[in-house]
């Protein structure tokens, strides 16, 4: 077992190919909890997490944020992560308690449950005036391959990804991670080959990560006699950007009529967070004083 949420980044010595790889059970345990997701609805939340966190490695910047949404035709609804450069990522579902039966054994619905019409957009805020958008259709719902289609036609990277979440039968996860592995221009095909087939050969991401003592022992697997050098390694944890300053800000754009109408229609002023599920409650007070400051 893995005990701790990191990814590792890897390159052969001749610089061809590139793999990250990244153990994130306890964060996507989290992100479970608090969304209180259906099984399959875990593991396409969690799929998509890992994802981000994996590909928010590659920012440069520690301002820099990275965002996947993935919106598909299924139940499930739009599935959004957002990361920071530092290993903080959070995530939501737009429906959380939608479920499916798993078509087969093992496997959770989760590209049916996503929807196989719709796209994955990636956006990426680096500080320019506008952020970078990259989108592309679809193809299963699955997520790793929509990544690894997203990848070649938006960034003309051939790219293998894997995802993987495995629920316990009492909803909560045993096992969570991915990798992606990237060819870098250039790359010779014998080794792409080498690297493919014994990805192959393993068994599915999830069933690795439960299974292994730490991502090192899989990576040596994934390389096989390739020869590698470790180029990071970084604690990977669910973090959320809100707080009650940031929700009290935003309230406090309200007019006082609109606050006043609030507290008529519900009693209290609170505003809960999309991407965590925490719950802020205000005074009336505390937003008005926050209106006067200039
Ligand atoms: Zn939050």
């Amino acid at each position: 077992m893995i005990t701790r949420d990191y990814l590792l980044k890897a390159m052969d010595k001749d610089k061809q190919v590139r793999i990250t790889i990244a153990h994130t059970t306890a964060l996507v345990e989290e992100a479970r909890q608090r969304h209180n997701t259906s099984a399959t609805a875990s593991a396409a939340l969690g799929r998509v997490l890992t994802a981000a966190l994996i590909m928010g490695s590659d920012l440069k910047n520690e301002k820099d944020a990275l965002t996947i949404r993935v919106n598909g035709n299924g139940t499930a609804g739009p599935i959004v992560a957002s990361v920071d450069s530092i290993g903080h990522g959070r995530a939501f579902i737009s429906n959380p308690i939608a479920d499916l039966p798993s078509s087969s054994p093992g496997k959770l619905a989760v590209g049916e449950l996503v929807g196989r019409e719709g796209y994955l957009e990636v956006i990426k805020d680096t500080g320019m005036k506008q952020p970078f958008v990259g989108r592309v259709n679809l193809v299963s719902g699955e997520i790793a391959e929509d990544l690894s289609s997203y990848f070649l036609l938006s960034e003309q990277i051939p790219s293998l990804v894997a995802l993987g979440v495995l629920v316990d039968t009492d909803l909560s996860i045993k096992a969570a991670g991915g990798l992606i592995i990237q060819a870098m221009p250039g790359a010779d095909d014998t080794i792409l080959e080498k690297i493919e087939n014994n990805v192959l050969q393993m068994d599915n991401i999830s069933a690795v990560m439960s299974r292994s003592q730490d991502l090192e022992s899989v990576l040596g697997v994934i390389w096989g006699d390739i020869a590698y050098d470790i180029l990071a390694e970084r604690p990977l944890a669910f973090k959320c950007t809100c707080g009650r300053e940031r929700l009290a800000a935003i309230l406090a754009t309200l007019t006082r009529e609109e606050l006043a109408e609030t507290i008529e229609q519900t009693g209290k002023l609170e505003v809960s967070c999309n991407f965590c599920g925490e719950v802020y409650n205000f005074t009336e007070q505390e937003i008005l004083n926050k209106k006067q400051k200039p």
